[in-house]
């Protein structure tokens, strides 16, 4: 059986190591690192990632900000709200949650988010600074995905690695990372011709694609890596039984719970990998974590802490 790489632990192991760094923060300002959210209207998934990312700026001890427009706001007051976050002193880092609603235009208020406050890694800037491999902020799940590779001494270098996935915020940053990592990264999409069998040449397999359980046995090469990023609910009986025909005790679970989270890798079909990432409790809560640290790299930054 694959070893499973656990998300939670790593998590936490990061969250112990930034504390110091935020109360290096705390006596060198005299006050902690800040994060900034702004929610536009009442998305409810969008309400639970933000209330997850607030509780964990409390855990840690930073000050976070919460900014809640209404789901009519327009382009310029959100502008007006990101340019007064870019001018708050107490502001290191800010995240505008996605999706915005559609009269907003996102790219533009990405963009108006300062640079040296960036803390998803979205702006251009930053996304120019990690392809040349410059410092600053990260997409915050590729990032985390390193880290996890990182701290069990999986080691891209030398590697055959395949992103299936080419989004802003998780595949293309993805590759990136392993590449820097010296892998030889091949980025799949929804046009790649034969996909199976360029995962099957892959050491490293990193799953981003949004859809349940789509990586199967034949993609994965005996021994690799498999890294999956997706996070699907499923909500029906007849996807559950899909998924799930060889793991009754899950179809009980899903029978009580009414749903169930699965990864874009099917769960039961992994056995020949060296390693996975389960779904929930891998990737998942890496996201925040590195989030916090982006934050608090972007506040040493700022206060020139080195
Ligand atoms: P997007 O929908 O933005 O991108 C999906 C990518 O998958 C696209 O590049 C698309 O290709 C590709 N794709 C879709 N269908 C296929 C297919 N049949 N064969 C090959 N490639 C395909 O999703 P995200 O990148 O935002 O998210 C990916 C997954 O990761 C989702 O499940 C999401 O929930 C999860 N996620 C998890 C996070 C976490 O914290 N763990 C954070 C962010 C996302 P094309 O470009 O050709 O359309």
């Amino acid at each position: 059986m694959p070893k499973l790489l656990n998300g939670n632990q790593v998590r936490d192991d990061i969250l112990a190591e930034l504390k110091p760094r935020v109360e290096r923060c705390r006596s060198a300002a005299g006050r902690p690192p800040g994060l900034a959210v702004v929610l536009v209207g009442d998305d409810p998934a969008s309400h639970i990632y933000v209330r997850n990312k607030v509780k964990a700026c409390q855990a840690l001890g930073l000050h976070s900000v919460e900014v809640a427009p209404p789901a009519t706001v327009t382009t310029e007051e959100l502008l007006g709200v990101v340019g007064m976050l870019n001018r708050d002193p107490a502001i290191d880092g800010i995240l505008v949650q996605m999706p915005l609603p559609k009269q907003v235009d996102s790219r533009r208020i990405l963009e108006s988010i300062s640079p040296e406050k960036d803390a998803d890694g979205f702006h251009p800037i930053s996304v120019g600074r990690l392809v040349a491999n410059l410092p600053g902020p990260r997409a915050c799940t590729p990032a985390g995905v390193m880290e996890m590779l990182r701290r069990y001494a999986i080691d891209p270098a030398g590697k055959q690695a395949a992103v299936v996935g080419r989004s802003d915020i998780v595949g293309k940053p993805m590759a990136l990372l392993l590449l820097h990592a010296h892998a030889t990264v091949t980025i799949c999409h929804s046009k790649t011709p034969d996909l199976a069998s360029v995962c099957r040449r892959a050491d490293i397999l990193v799953a981003a694609i949004g859809r349940p359980a789509f990586v199967r046995r034949d993609f994965i090469k005996p021994g690799a890596v498999v890294v999956d990023v997706g996070i699907n609910r499923i909500a029906t009986r007849a996807e559950a039984e899909r998924i799930w025909a060889g793991a009754p005790e899950r179809l009980e679970e899903f029978d009580r719970k009414h749903s169930l989270l699965v990864g874009d890798v099917h769960p039961l079909e992994v056995d020949a990998a060296s390693a996975v990432t389960p779904v929930p409790g891998g990737v998942g809560p890496l996201t925040i974590a590195m989030l916090m640290a982006n934050t608090v790299e972007l506040a040493e930054r700022r206060l020139q802490l080195g």
